[in-house]
């Protein structure tokens, strides 16, 4: 019937815009269960965070020279009650385009806060905690105010706090982003750039930007060290950033040889599965019980 047709219709070419413009795009029955599958996700969520179903686990940040673990980043999961353990991929972009990013974005921020009191309190070894920050966040007035709260309400030391954005984030407003940014590391947090060399990157940019530490994305890590070309652009970022005085961060480190590679191009800090994939707080808690901050690579 014409309606059904339009609907499907119409799903295809939503499936076009997604796919950047400009292009034909048929529908077909898993293009329908897509859209029931973000449906559920974008319904699912709001209640979801009322039951208190969404988690942050922790992924260790690993120093080069010393094997230490100096941070980790907290990565959020939901823990659905039918589809089980649900990553960011899969609602970040929905929470993002209904704006409920922003309580979520929130609430992962305070979350975090407190949990770092909480690791000091129980006297851990000093370690930073990142968060990511989406695009809506970046925009929103009241960022600044309720990182501030979020800081202060739970008593957590600043300087173990980082925010990571993206660069593609970034060039949304650039002067406003500098503006945020340079609020936020008022209060005493350190701010990264994610994802580094995959959004529309301009080297000026990062001159203005009060930025702490790049992150390197893992799609140049990937085939290291064996591809050239992803060998010389990992060796100039890393001494663009380090001549800008920023730290490095290599992100999904997987081998032993990806991770010799860097080392020895004289990357600052790594994360990725050669050491720990994101863990719940209890297995942190007994992973540096077990190992202190010198965590091994996983065997
Ligand atoms: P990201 O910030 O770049 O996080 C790194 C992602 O790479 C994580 O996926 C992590 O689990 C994965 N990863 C780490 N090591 C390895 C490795 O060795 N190999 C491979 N293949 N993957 C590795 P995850 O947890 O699924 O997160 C995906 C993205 O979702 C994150 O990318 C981040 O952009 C976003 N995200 C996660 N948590 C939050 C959040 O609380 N708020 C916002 N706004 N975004 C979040
Ligand atoms: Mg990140
Ligand atoms: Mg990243």
């Amino acid at each position: 019937d014409v309606s059904t047709l339009l609907a499907n219709a119409d799903m295809a070419m939503y499936r076009a815009k997604a796919l950047g413009r400009n292009r034909i795009s048929e529908y077909s029955a898993d293009l329908g269960e897509t859209a029931v599958a973000r449906f559920e996700i974008e319904k699912g969520m709001r209640l979801g965070f009322e039951n208190n179903e969404f988690h942050l686990y922790y992924q260790p940040k690993i120093e080069f020279s010393s094997g230490k673990m100096l941070g980790v980043e907290a990565l959020i999961r939901w823990h659905h009650p039918t589809l089980g353990v649900v990553g960011p991929d899969r609602f970040i972009a929905i929470a993002e385009s209904t704006n409920f990013i922003l309580p979520l974005g929130k609430w992962v921020i305070e979350q975090a806060c407190r949990q770092s009191k909480a690791w000091q309190d129980a006297r851990l070894p000093r370690f930073s905690i990142a968060v990511n920050l989406s695009a809506n966040q970046l925009a929103d007035a009241s960022l600044v105010q309720y990182v501030s709260d979020a800081l202060r309400t739970s008593g957590a030391d600043p300087s173990l706090i980082e925010l990571e954005i993206t660069e593609t984030t970034i060039m949304k407003n650039l002067d406003e982003a500098v503006i945020r940014l340079q609020a936020l590391r008022a209060l005493g947090v350190r701010i990264s750039i994610d994802d580094f060399g995959t959004g529309y990157s301009s080297l000026s940019y990062l001159k203005q930007l009060p930025v702490d530490i790049l992150k390197v994305d893992r799609s140049f890590v990937k085939d290291l060290p064996h591809n050239r070309d992803d060998l010389a652009i990992t060796r100039a970022v890393i001494a663009m950033a380090h001549g800008l005085s920023m730290k490095v961060v290599a992100e999904g480190v997987e081998e032993k040889c990806q991770f010799d590679s860097l080392r020895d191009e004289g990357c600052d800090e790594f994360q990725g599965f050669f050491c720990s994939p994101a863990m719940q707080t209890a297995e942190l808690e007994a992973l540096l019980r077990r190992h202190g901050v010198v965590i091994p690579p996983q065997s």
